[in-house]
């Protein structure tokens, strides 16, 4: 097998043109018989790495997969490609998995999706020795370590895989793995001298916004307002905020679910199709939600709680943006999640102490990265091993840079405060008495009595949680985990209180969205434009890819699939830009393969004809619209002599027409015009002329029986079996 074969395969089944950066070492890899460690962003296209040799390659692909959802979803976009997939988990009858087995064993299945603990049975493992198996993927590899953010026990035991299957290339994948993890993914699944592939973080279309989590609800509005008709979701750390959200949410005429893992599996199943359907744009999950949904036009994430660790955030905001063009991540901090998360995890008996301190250290990184007034992708990237020269000059700290000031004062304001109160309180409070509140809570305690109290007042709440958190992590002030989450003075506070030293702060930035920076601008053209200059205006490809999507819908109800199993969002723009008139054309649209084409191309084909009759865009070549004019009154039930009265052609110009519909896919019935004998006939005399066929040659071979028009439906049969036809309109050869 060679990179040609997987090149092939990349625009046969799934209609791409090239491989993103390491698809291709990838596959070679696997080619090579090699085992492999990969490591991609979510969205970053791993699956591809396997599935494409699963195909080149002979026997079955074996794919371990932790969740079910997952399964489902990937095995029906494959099949919606025309690859043979299955899956089996535990959801499937018994009837079904002996039907599954016997395809299996017959061959005809190449890739199976197994969940661990089925792979593992006595049952499956006796099937196993019995197949062919191609190549090994374990998707979510870091699932195997108990280092990782996501350990899964059942994982474990996938080491047999190795022990019993030595010679079979396995590839492990995941989207998240520092060095520990990574060291004891290839350890655990005891991969021998895997290829190391460590893709890029970078996922420069999702634009990171910080905000700090005052006032969310409204913040959110003003978010929703401003993307309206946008799919998103909501991550809440509470199941009930979950709820309450959604409800709020509705309340204000936003259309929104929730989701999490209490409710009943068939209500969380409906909420997750609602979603995946379009027919709820808005999902406030807990992080139950996501994983495996591979739902490409998700536009933002927001997060409602901080998550845990910056694995975790990075990974749901991963969910957004697959499809590469501009998605956002907002994410609200708040002091109170941080307290949340360490009483969970110290609460937690089951976790042995190591572990513990480990999940304390990722939640302190993670409030870093929301706290530090640094460029964000850098941050994070960063945090990845990689480095980022420059800022991103696209996250809310490159758009809106925060002001450093000498901060001492307002330091000095709150280590005083701090002290004055025998430090016995918490940042809000604190934050409530330098701003003079009269919270019942402080009058009772006499804090108001203390010199400092209402000195603060220059500052904003959220202001003075800024700064307090940048104090935080300067360590003026440290927090007694131990004692309530009471602030503390440090060593370095005393410093700044008694002896003057100076501290710089940074302000929170402006709330108000600046205007677009020119290179927004930049980004959103881009994604509208495409590479290949269309034939529309830019307003007529969005009315188009409007159109497109509404034909999606109605496809996906019709077949009773999600529409990006139909197709994704990035193709339909493509499809928009690219604007083809002829069915064959479809294969030039990125992300549409002969499967797809076959099966959904005259749909859409049909509706970009329309388009253009009606609006009658410059751009095309006039021949191509001439074809679609002839084909508009065919499909009118016209017959070929009508048309040609009607449009005042000649009747052998309609029959070319007619041909030239044929040749680029059009399914005509093309008995009509010529019988099958008269088409064998001809087409017997071809293998002995070259392209360009001229009509009177072949007249001459075949016969004078056979006219012009005959011979032009036989030529264009012919054609049409090789597919060579070209763009009727490139192809002026046969013109009458
Ligand atoms: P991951 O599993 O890494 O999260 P996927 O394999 O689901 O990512 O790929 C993410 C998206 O990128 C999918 O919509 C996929 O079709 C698309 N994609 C993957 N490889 C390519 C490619 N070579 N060209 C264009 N699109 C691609
Ligand atoms: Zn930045």
């Amino acid at each position: 097998m060679t990179l040609d074969h997987a090149q092939a395969a990349l625009k046969k089944y799934f209609g791409y043109d090239s491989f993103r950066p390491l698809q291709a070492d990838i596959i070679e890899a696997v080619y090579a018989g090699r085992d492999a460690l990969v490591l991609m962003p979510t969205g970053g296209g791993k699956s591809i790495c396997y599935q494409i040799p699963a195909v080149t390659l002979d026997g079955v692909a074996i794919v371990v997969s932790p969740l079910i959802a997952l399964m489902k979803d990937q095995v029906e976009g494959l099949r919606a490609n025309g690859i043979p997939a299955a899956f089996l988990n535990s959801t499937l009858t018994t009837e079904q998995v002996f039907q599954l087995e016997n395809e299996l064993l017959a061959g005809h299945i190449k890739l199976l999706y197994v969940s661990p603990e089925k792979l593992v049975t006595a049952g499956f493992r006796q099937l196993l020795s019995r197949l062919k198996v191609s190549l090994f993927a374990i998707d979510e590899a870091h699932c195997i370590s108990s280092w990782g953010h996501d350990f899964r026990p059942e994982y474990t035991q996938l080491q047999f895989l190795k022990e019993q299957y030595p010679n079979t290339p396995m590839a492990a994948l995941t989207a998240t793995a520092d060095r520990i993890t990574r060291k004891d993914i290839v350890a655990q699944l005891r991969l021998s001298d895997p290829a190391l592939f460590i893709a890029s973080f970078d996922r420069p279309n999702i634009r990171l916004t910080v905000r700090p989590g005052q006032n969310r609800l409204g913040q959110i509005l003003d978010f929703l307002k401003k993307h309206p008709d946008q799919s998103g979701i909501i991550y809440c750390l509470a199941r009930k905020t979950c709820e309450s959200l959604a409800q709020r949410l509705n309340a204000y005429g936003f259309r929104a679910a929730y989701y999490h893992a209490e409710m009943p599996p068939h209500q969380r199943s409906q909420a997750q199709e609602d979603f995946i359907n379009d027919r709820v744009p808005i999902m406030c999950a807990t992080i139950a939600f996501g994983m495996g949904i591979d739902k490409s036009n998700v536009r933002f994430v927001l997060h409602y709680n901080m998550p845990r660790n910056v694995e975790s955030y990075y990974q749901e905001i991963g969910r957004c943006g697959r499809d590469g063009l501009p998605a956002e991540a907002v994410l609200f901090f708040s002091y109170a999640d941080v307290m949340t998360y360490r009483e969970m995890f110290e609460r937690d008996e089951t976790t042995p102490p190591e572990q513990k301190a480990l999940k304390i250290d990722k939640l302190e990184r993670m409030f870093e990265f929301a706290q530090v007034p640094v460029c964000r992708r850098k941050t994070v990237l960063a945090y990845f091993g990689e480095t980022y020269d420059g800022n991103c000059g696209h996250c809310d700290v490159c758009l809106r840079p925060p002001q450093q000031f000498d901060g001492t004062i307002a330091a000095q304001k709150a280590l005083s405060a701090l002290k004055r109160v025998n430090e016995r309180v918490g940042m809000n409070m604190l934050i409530d008495i330098l701003r003079g509140s009269n919270r019942r809570d402080i009058l009772e305690r006499g804090h108001h009595q203390i010199k400092t109290y209402g000195a603060g007042k220059e500052y904003t709440f959220d202001e003075w949680a800024f700064l307090l958190s940048q104090m935080l992590h300067s360590g003026l002030i440290e927090i007694a985990y131990d004692d309530h989450n009471c602030l503390r003075v440090t060593e370095e506070g005393n410093k700044v209180l008694f002896q003057g030293k100076k501290v710089t702060l940074a302000l929170p930035q402006p709330k108000e969205k600046a205007s677009p920076t020119a290179r927004e601008k930049a980004l959103k053209a881009e994604s509208l434009s495409g590479e290949v200059p269309g034939s529309l205006g830019e307003n007529q490809h969005e009315e188009l890819f409007q159109r497109l999507r509404e034909l999606r819908r109605t496809i996906a109800v019709q077949q009773g699939v999600p529409p990006y199993v139909v197709f994704h969002d990035t193709t339909l723009q493509d499809m928009a830009v690219k604007c083809p008139l002829f069915v064959f054309d479809l294969l030039q649209v990125s992300g549409v393969g002969e499967r797809k084409m076959e099966r959904f191309g005259e749909a859409f084909v049909r509706e970009i004809r329309r388009f253009a009759l009606e609006k009658n865009p410059t751009g095309h070549k006039p021949k191509g619209i001439s074809i679609i004019r002839t084909w508009a009154l065919l499909d009118a039930g016209f017959s070929l002599e009508q048309i040609a009265e009607m449009r005042g052609l000649a009747p052998t110009t309609v029959a070319a027409h007619l041909a030239a519909l044929y040749e680029t896919g059009d399914n005509l019935d093309l008995s009509k015009w010529i019988s099958a004998e008269a088409l064998e006939h001809i087409q017997r005399v071809l293998p002995q002329l070259s392209e360009p066929y001229a009509l009177s040659a072949v007249q001459e071979l075949a016969g004078e029986q056979y006219h012009f028009d005959q011979i032009r439906f036989a030529i264009a049969d012919y054609r049409r079996q090789r597919r060579v036809a070209a763009t009727p309109t490139d192809n002026e050869a046969e013109e009458a």
